[in-house]
């Protein structure tokens, strides 16, 4: 093997995944048999491909999962949770109610009505929802989607809407779209602002762009991956909007519950009273979830959500017979849904309860972060334990929740930044010599955390240093080897690929969802236009543009000054520099790139009264972000 790609597990990684092996209760198989209970069929081979015959999805490259014994380079408890997650195709929850699993990181959920099928969460992409149907329909009959229901606002529980639903249906109000509050706006609004940013740190998270291998990518704790086919959005027709709503919907009584500021801000449980059936979004899966994951997010609520897993349990949990998820498997009988449930509120209680008390007995984040351990009663219980979300992060944010990043010693105050810190930890260790000779001393004995970090000190100072580029990769992976968290490995690896190999070079940028755009509020356009602003090359420059859209027949006010631009909705200026007139549509085709400024005013898209130059020179100033920005070493 070469000293530049993957290398093997060392003694004391080997030495780590045998502990892994021996503290935790591997002879308790029966998440196995709950993931493989109810299957109907699945697909000879699990290879979903686009129109353009671009594969969105496969199964394929997992084959090295068959066996149940991990290899060394896989913490065991995470290589199990990697098989379990292999299962897929179609599968019986309970009477009426199916599931598609492993065609994407989500399940879709299919529920049988007096007409036909409700479809609760179609996936990402229209590619591999439009296959999940398919194979339900092959064998449950060529039932029509009655009804398409969003159990909350991520892009893995709405994007395939239109691969099982056309929206010209919905537009004749013969199907209804039913959605949590405040669905549309936290789906463009988390998507929108930090997009680019969040976009290229959820590789890191997933691991798309790694290779999947024994010394790549083996999951992604939820799910295998996350599809890559066409994202869509159909707006919802129906709003959830009290804490408690019961609707009939092709005949079948859904009681949904309210689970604002949760896993997603929007999100909402379900209760299938006359199914026996409670689905729980995704605030109860098989894992220790995300209070932040690691793409960047904001915050969420770990004493809410416990204590509306809580409410779930007691309100439906003695009437369920079955409870499940839209991510991994179901549990079944009225008494593990209890336990099961009991389980999951208690992690998240627990967290966030033992992070508050340490934080005002004066620990600071990491100190909590390393102090955490599962209470006994949880650490042998598989459904609990940090495939996707970790104790040591989910703690620090719940830390971040409440104080924020600053751990109050003034020496973090204001710290240099990372290059120039680099350079000064060099020189006061003796020269990059001197700490690359520790640093291979403490390789040797397994200190790895302080190894990966040293060593990005040195790249940080020197991105040509091979020999602290190679070391450091070396760390970082026998870290990712060691993870339980896939999410973790998957950050460790890609950050080990990239000091080998540099990122890929590439000035593409993230693409963006057609059907965002139009679903993106006007406010939340100026919102997306302000945070493009070039602040250093805005110095000096000052406007007042009055904006009109006559189709909808709104009004804006953007003022430039200062380096920043603000706006006032249903306002105009007396005196405005200029006065731009255009449609909606034309708007959204600017955002999308399909037309510049320019053009729009060239082709008479776009009107101009007053003087047209700042309106040129204030798209001028937007910056146009890259998807590849650097990560493990200074920005190029
Ligand atoms: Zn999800």
């Amino acid at each position: 093997m070469s000293a530049d790609g993957p290398q093997d597990a060392t003694p004391v990684t080997r030495a780590r995944q045998r502990a892994a092996l021996e503290t935790l209760p591997f002879d308790d198989t029966r998440d196995f048999e709950d993931a493989a209970r109810g299957f109907v069929a699945t697909l000879p081979e699990v290879e979903i491909k686009n129109a353009q015959g671009r594969v969105v999805w496969s199964l394929r490259d997992y084959a090295f999962l068959a066996s149940a014994e991990a290899p060394p380079t896989v913490n065991p408890s995470l290589w199990r949770q990697a098989r379990l997650n292999l299962h897929h195709g179609l599968f019986q929850v309970t009477e009426r109610v199916y599931q598609v699993r492993g065609f994407d990181l989500s399940n879709m959920t299919l529920i049988e009505g007096e007409r036909g099928v409700i479809v609760v969460d179609p996936l990402i992409s229209t590619e591999v929802a439009r296959a999940g149907l398919d194979l339900y329909r092959a064998h449950r009959g060529d039932r029509p989607v009655t009804a398409v229901i969003y159990s909350h606002s991520h892009t893995d529980h709405y994007g395939g809407v239109r691969g099982v639903l056309d929206e010209a249906e919905v537009a004749a109000g013969l199907v209804p779209v039913v959605a949590p509050a405040r669905f549309m706006e936290e789906v463009v609004s988390e998507a929108v602002l930090a997009g680019t940013a969040m976009i290229r740190r959820g590789q890191f998270q997933f691991g798309a762009t790694l290779p999947k291998g024994p010394r790549g990518q083996v999951d992604a704790g939820l799910g295998k991956g996350t599809s890559r086919g066409t994202v869509t959005l159909i707006p919802p027709t129906v709003t959830i909007a009290e804490p408690i709503e019961t609707h009939r919907l092709d005949g079948i009584e859904i009681v949904f519950q309210l689970t604002p500021e949760t896993e997603a801000p929007a999100e909402m449980h379900m209760f299938y009273p006359v199914l026996r059936a409670l689905n729980l979004a995704e605030n109860a899966t098989h894992n220790l979830h995300n209070l932040y994951p690691i793409r960047g997010a904001q915050v969420r609520d770990a004493n809410a959500w416990a204590k509306y897993i809580d409410e779930a349990r007691d309100r439906f949990g003695r009437g369920a017979d079955v409870a499940f998820a839209q991510h991994h498997w179901p549990v079944w009988g009225t008494e593990r849904v209890q336990e099961f449930l009991a389980a999951q509120r208690d992690l998240y209680k627990f967290l966030h309860d033992q992070t508050v008390r340490l934080m005002n007995h004066g620990f600071k984040a990491a100190e909590i972060a390393e102090r955490l351990a599962l209470p006994r009663g949880l650490a042998a219980t598989w459904h609990v334990r940090g495939y996707y979300g970790t104790l040591s992060h989910n703690s620090k944010s719940v830390y971040q929740r409440y104080l924020g990043w600053y751990d109050a010693n003034p020496a973090s105050l204001d710290p240099l930044p990372p290059v120039e810190r680099g350079g000064k930890y060099v020189e006061y260790m003796g020269g990059v010599a001197a700490a690359l000779a520790r640093a291979r001393e403490d390789y040797a004995r397994g200190e790895y955390r302080f190894v990966a970090e040293v060593m990005s000190h040195l790249v940080f100072a020197d991105p040509a240093n091979r020999e602290a580029r190679r070391l450091g990769a070396d760390a970082l992976e026998q870290m990712g080897y060691a993870a339980e968290a896939a999410t973790w490995r998957n950050a460790y690896l890609l950050g080990a690929l990239e000091l080998r190999q540099g990122r890929p070079d590439t000035t593409a940028r993230a693409p963006v969802s057609p059907d965002l755009v139009r679903g993106m509020t006007l406010d939340l356009f100026f919102d997306y236009l302000a945070v493009r602003l070039n602040g250093e090359r805005a110095e000096g420059e000052r406007s007042v543009l009055n904006w009109v859209f006559p189709d909808l027949d709104r009004r804006y006010v953007l003022t430039l000054q200062n380096c920043a631009l603000t706006y006032l909705a249903e306002r105009q200026a007396e005196r405005p520099d200029a006065t731009i007139t255009l449609a909606r549509p034309v708007l959204d085709r600017l955002v999308l790139r399909e037309l510049t400024i320019d053009a729009a005013l060239a082709q008479g898209l776009a009107t101009i009264a007053g003087d047209p130059k700042p309106v040129v020179r204030l798209f001028g100033l937007l910056d146009d972000f890259a998807l590849m920005f650097d990560v493990i070493e200074p920005r190029r």
